[in-house]
């Protein structure tokens, strides 16, 4: 019988600790804000920032949102963040992803100075993951971890595979089950029988961006599956990158989509720019 890893309730309750601490630091008078940066019209990156506005709202964190014409220039966005990086004010800064065409991602990512990049993505602070001595963590694999830390998932000594090795997710997830003691192995596009590496895992974190990729004969059974995946359906509805119907069958623990992985990442957004105010009002 499998146990639903239920990223709402855990989200809620990595919300509701941020939104403690944040009511004593309201009570000297200053609380933590984060600069949203959204350039252009894309309706999901909308509901994204929509979604990140709320949760600074419930945590009682300011947010400063900066909508931006699709037309915007990578210098006019560079000077933006140049100002936001000086302004003792701004404590985390956020772009959100994707940026229309003519914007070169990775130079803005690294525009961000690393103190207040709260999503986690720069070079300095992926680098640091990799030495472990980090305090911001890459949001959605850091949800990951705390997910599976609420329902006492032991890593330690356990195969983790991680589908997927994107900079954003699978790179710094591997990192971080490392970190854990885990054993990891890193699968992409190119690995060759990918079932074969699936099928041993005590942990399988998904990543791939292909609905109902993981089938359950790649699950050994008993396995943890978590599923970061978010795929829409031509019928419009989300999926992830898991079988859910019938890897549950298989799964000690599985995340569903929606109501898995998304909510923890936002979560862990509140809880990096709590951080990245306490490192820079020390
Ligand atoms: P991405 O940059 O497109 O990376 C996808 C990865 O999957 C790549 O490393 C790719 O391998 C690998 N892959 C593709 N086809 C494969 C195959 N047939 N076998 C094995 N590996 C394969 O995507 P991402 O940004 O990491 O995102 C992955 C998914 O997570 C997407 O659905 C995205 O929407 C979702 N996501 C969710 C959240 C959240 O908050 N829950 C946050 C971020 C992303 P190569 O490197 O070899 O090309």
């Amino acid at each position: 019988m499998y146990q639903i890893l239920d990223g709402k309730t855990v989200s809620a309750y990595v919300k509701q600790q941020v939104k403690d601490e944040v009511a004593l630091l309201a009570e000297n008078g200053s609380v933590p804000a984060l600069a949203v940066i959204i350039v252009g019209n894309d309706p999901a990156s909308k509901v994204y920032v929509g979604n990140k506005k709320k949760a600074c709202e419930m945590t009682g964190m300011k947010s400063i949102e900066y909508a931006l014409d699709e037309n915007t220039s990578e210098e006019e966005l560079l000077a933006l963040i140049d100002k936001l990086n000086g302004d003792k004010e701004v404590n985390g800064i956020l772009c959100q992803l994707p940026l229309p065409k003519h914007i070169n991602e990775d130079k803005i990512i690294d525009a961000i100075a690393p103190e207040k990049d709260v999503d986690g993505f720069s070079a300095v602070n992926v680098g640091k993951i990799w030495l472990g001595k980090y305090e911001i963590s890459p949001c959605t694999p850091m949800g990951v971890i705390e997910l599976l830390d609420y329902y006492k998932i032991p890593l330690e000594g356990k195969n983790c595979v991680v589908v997927g090795r994107s900079n954003i997710v699978g790179k710094p997830m591997a990192a971080l089950l490392l970190e854990r003691n885990a054993t990891v192995t890193i699968c992409h596009s190119r690995t060759k029988d990918l079932a074969s590496f699936t099928k041993n895992a005590d942990v399988i974190v998904a990543a791939v961006g292909r609905a109902n990729f993981i089938t359950a004969d790649m699950v050994k059974d008993g396995a943890v599956v978590v599923d970061v995946g978010i795929n829409r359906l031509e019928s419009g509805k989300l999926c992830g990158d898991v079988d859910f119907e019938n890897v549950k069958e298989k799964a000690s623990f599985i995340t569903p989509v929606p109501g898995g992985c998304g909510p923890m990442t936002i979560a862990v957004l509140m809880k990096n720019t709590l951080v990245a105010y306490k490192a820079q009002n020390k």
